[in-house]
């Protein structure tokens, strides 16, 4: 294994005025520019998650808390959000819970979080030029955000958090608001992240897109991790969908085609599956 960047011990979190812990005795590592996904059914906890990797949790959320989080070796519970700013960062879900709504231009919510830090105003312009074109919103820098189509909100609220510079990103279902191609957009810009040394951690219910990018997948159900593990590992357990997750529809396919009698190695050779097999096998 890599140089370890972020790691959860025995971590436990139950919010204020509930019965029930919303995330149970959670450990896991994850490394050094890897893609780490978390898959799992609504209300498994992946967001509770989110939250305390990036020390929302203690620091925001009220509740009940045990075991800890370290990120670059620091420790979550006892740093700032701020400090941490510069070496995690969080993009929602919904980009609107992620603007300042005191920037009137795009620019400006791109530096919003910059103001803190005494950057000069010349590094500033220079760091929202650079964070614009990476996240393809240079031609709207001058725009009102509000004035944006969702796609082009979500990559703002991408920007504002990557320009702290982070080396690790936690998207939580962040495309999930997104019609195909704004969602396909945010997504490239991550894997060009990803690929650029940017350690991503992505909750997504995509699981095409899961399977394909993911260095490991780990699969939440009611707060605990019940898998992690490779991709092809995990969607070659069966059992994996009593967990209330999908699977990739080609793993779909290989499991029937195996059901009816053809052998793995029969399902690799054709290269392309021919469309009367694939019907044939999920046929009944
Ligand atoms: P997921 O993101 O996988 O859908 P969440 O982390 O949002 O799951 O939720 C996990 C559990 O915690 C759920 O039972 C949910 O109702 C509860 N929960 C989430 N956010 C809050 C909150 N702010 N206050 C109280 N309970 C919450
Ligand atoms: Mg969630």
């Amino acid at each position: 294994m890599g140089k370890v960047v972020l790691e959860v011990k025995d971590f436990s979190f139950r919010y204020r005025q509930t019965k029930q812990k919303a995330i149970k005795n959670i450990s896991f590592q994850v490394e050094e520019g890897s893609f780490f996904c978390i898959i799992g059914a609504n209300g498994s906890g992946k967001s509770t998650l989110c939250n305390a990797l990036v020390g929302l949790i203690p620091h925001y959320f009220v509740g009940k808390m045990s075991g800890e989080v370290f990120v670059n070796g620091m420790k979550v519970e006892d740093s700032t959000i701020a400090d941490l700013s510069a070496k995690i960062g969080l993009v929602f879900q919904n980009p609107f819970n992620q603007l300042s709504y005191t920037a009137g231009t795009v620019a400006e919510e791109l530096a919003y979080g910059l103001g803190n830090r005494g950057v000069s105003h010349e590094e500033m312009v220079k760091k929202v030029e650079y964070v614009a074109k990476l996240m393809r919103i240079d031609h709207v820098i001058h725009k009102n955000p509000l004035e944006l189509s969702g796609g082009q909100i979500q990559r703002v609220a991408l920007g504002s958090t990557f320009i702290m510079e982070p080396r690790v990103l936690v998207l939580d279902e962040c495309t999930t608001q997104l019609d195909p191609l704004g969602s396909e957009e945010i997504f490239d810009i991550v894997k060009s992240l990803n690929q650029k040394g940017i350690t991503v951690i992505m909750v997504d219910h995509e699981m095409e897109r899961v399977a394909r990018c993911a260095d490991k997948i780990m699969v939440l159900d009611g707060g605990e991790i019940v898998a992690i593990d490779i991709p092809e590992r995990i969607f070659e357990t069966p059992d994996i969908v009593k967990h209330r997750i999908g699977v990739p529809d080609y793993v779909k396919i290989c499991q029937s085609l195996r059901e009816k009698g053809y052998t793995k190695r029969e399902i690799e050779i054709a290269e392309e599956p021919t469309i009367e097999l694939v019907k044939e096998a999920l046929k009944g």
